[in-house]
């Protein structure tokens, strides 16, 4: 079968022809139908692979979408063949305590078990078949559309869970900024507006994403530099915004959100940029909140595909030949949404 696989770090992943994986006992065989492909990606090019020590080659793409087409001797009861499924990316190990609270994003045992995502530590969804380790990662998807579904696995899933940790300090007359409108950004605008009565600040370098942002809800749209931490200050009479939702996470739009946020306030980095935040007393403001969620629940996914009807997703789709490509354009910034492959 023909698979993206990253063969080196710091290169970008090739289209290889590989075998079709068998399922072991307890796993399952799904056919996809999409992969979306998440700046995550790229920084795993960049420098995650060796960092992490990731075995390679592996095959990329932890947004996965697909049709269970068989399943292990020991789960063939469990699922139902010729469904179709979203998958939950952040496997758990399902017994520690985090994982029964349902946080297996926050799995105690992942590193010491080598539990990793698919994608991100072994071979994941960009291929015309992949396997899942266990029943409770295939979430049911009913009639949705696959193409338009699959974001909803990461871009939709990773706003949504951050969105939920500070959805209480979103208040009527408040203001969230959501800075980066790609994949996640312009899902998260929309969830924000979905789930609380705040206004919008978007912030983006590109003018093509800004307008994203505007056709999408946003309140404002601003380009992301200094002006922009006049016009949040303006805005909120010199307070600040309650939430600032980081979704680039490189210093400078670190140092910029740093300047925007409100006392009391919640710095939520979600992108990996590598930028490295400043906090502190009398460096944040007062009793301001830093945090760095990762992905989310499995119960946020099927709450999120609830919201799937009320969801703009823009993607643009792929083939898997053209899954290289797609990726550049990822890097360059010029995927309007989702880049999604359809294998
Ligand atoms: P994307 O490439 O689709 O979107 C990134 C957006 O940021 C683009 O609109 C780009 O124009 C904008 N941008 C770039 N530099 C900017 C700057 N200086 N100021 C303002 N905007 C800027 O990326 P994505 O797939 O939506 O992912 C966003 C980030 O979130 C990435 O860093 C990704 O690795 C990370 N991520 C984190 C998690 C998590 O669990 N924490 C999950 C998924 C993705
Ligand atoms: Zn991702």
């Amino acid at each position: 079968m023909r698979a993206i696989r990253l063969l080196e770090p710091k290169k970008f992943p090739e289209l290889c022809e590989i075998p079709e994986p068998t399922p072991g006992p307890s796993q399952i065989l799904v056919k996809m139908t999409a992969a979306g492909l998440c700046h995550s990606d790229i920084a795993v090019m960049d420098f995650y692979a060796e960092a992490l020590n990731y075995k390679l080659p592996m095959t990329l793409g932890h947004e996965c979408a697909g049709t269970i087409v068989d399943a292990g001797a020991g789960v063939k009861s469990r699922v139902n063949i010729g469904e179709n499924v979203l998958i939950y990316g952040p496997w758990g190990c399902g017994h520690c305590r985090s994982c029964a609270q349902g946080y297996e994003n926050y799995c105690e045992n992942a590193t010491a078990e080598n539990i990793t995502p698919p994608g991100l530590g072994h071979d994941g969804g960009c291929a015309e078949y992949f396997l899942v380790d266990d029943p409770r990662f295939c979430i049911p998807m009913g009639d949705l559309d696959p193409v338009a579904a699959v974001p909803l696995t990461d871009a939709g899933l990773t706003p949504y869970h951050a969105i939920q940790i500070s959805k209480s300090k979103l208040e009527a007359n408040s203001v969230a900024v959501v800075m980066g409108v790609g994949g996640l950004g312009h899902l998260g605008i929309q969830m924000i507006k979905q789930m609380t009565p705040a206004t919008v600040v978007a912030v983006d370098i590109s003018d093509d994403h800004l307008a994203l942002a505007k056709t999408v809800g946003a309140d404002i749209c601003l380009q992301s530099n200094a002006d922009a931490v006049k016009a949040v200050q303006d805005l909120t009479h010199g307070q600040g915004a309650e939430v600032v939702f980081d979704f680039v996470g490189a210093q400078a739009t670190m140092d910029l959100g740093a300047q925007m946020l409100k006392m009391r306030g919640d710095w939520t980095i979600v992108g990996i940029g590598g930028g490295v935040a400043k906090a502190g007393f009398g460096v944040t403001p007062y009793e301001c909140r830093v945090t760095s969620p990762y992905w989310g629940t499995r119960a946020d996914l099927i709450d999120v595909v609830g919201m799937a009807d009320k969801l703009s997703i823009h993607t643009e789709t792929y083939n898997l030949s053209d899954g290289v490509e797609a990726y550049h354009k990822l890097h360059d910034g010029t995927v309007m949404g989702r880049a999604v492959l359809v294998p």
